[in-house]
């Protein structure tokens, strides 16, 4: 337990193919989470219901570390709540990734793909899931031992994963609200959402016009809380 301490790989991600079976993956995610002081305030917070503060950055805490520990914690969050929705989004159901009728996303991910190509949304969450994943395990961008230094193009790193996170957002509440109400997680899912909002909104992560199609969504949570 000690090494869990010191190392983010140890707490770190749960590969995809694992939380695939995702019944599992929240209570795996807290038993390899604990002990890590960032991570406990992020639950500690939270825990308090306020999201607001549960995003401010801690005071006397690195912010890339702060960004680090974050952006793990969305990435499980949103594999969790799109694993629930997978069954629903299949290449029939879904044959393109869209938010809505006017949004369309096509894969490219500037190294194996350059060109974007349209593929359905399972596929494309699939691709956008391994990429994330692969990014939160190259110790070069997230270095394993606490404390040792990120690289320069860090935050660019960060920025792209929340805007790729925030698509599946943008799938999911368009393409399967009626099925998350079924579920009954509508109430997990916008308190997720509304906490990776204020995340986002606090270190300026997203690009104004990337958020449109949730603006309705967005726009309120802002409102309330900045
Ligand atoms: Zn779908």
């Amino acid at each position: 337990m000690a090494e869990m301490d010191t190392s983010r790989k140890a707490f770190c991600v749960l590969s995809y193919e694992t939380v695939k079976c995702f019944s599992f993956q929240q209570i795996k995610r807290d038993a390899c989470l604990q002990g890590l002081p960032l991570k406990k305030h992020i639950d500690a917070t939270l825990g308090s219901g306020n999201l607001r503060e549960a995003v401010r950055l801690p005071i006397g805490e690195d912010l890339n570390e702060w960004l680090a520990v974050n952006t793990v914690d969305f990435f499980n969050q949103v594999n969790f709540l799109y694993g629930t929705l997978m069954e629903f989004c299949t290449s029939s159901t879904c044959p393109i990734m869209s938010a809505g009728p006017k949004y369309e996303y096509r894969w490219a991910d500037g190294v194996k793909v350059k060109k974007p190509v349209q593929v359905s949304a399972p596929k494309y969450v699939e691709y956008l899931m391994d990429w994330v994943e692969s990014q939160l395990d190259d110790e070069a961008i997230f270095p394993q031992k606490i404390g040792a230094p990120f690289p320069q193009n860090f935050r660019e790193v960060i920025r792209t994963i929340f805007k790729r996170l925030f698509r599946v957002y943008s799938h999911m509440y368009h393409s399967h609200f009626q099925m998350i109400l079924k579920l009954k997680e509508e109430a997990h899912l916008s308190t997720c959402f509304k906490h990776f909002v204020l995340f986002t909104w606090e270190f300026h992560l997203i690009d104004r016009a990337e958020l449109a199609p949730l603006n309705e969504l967005i726009e309120p949570i802002v409102f309330r809380y900045f």
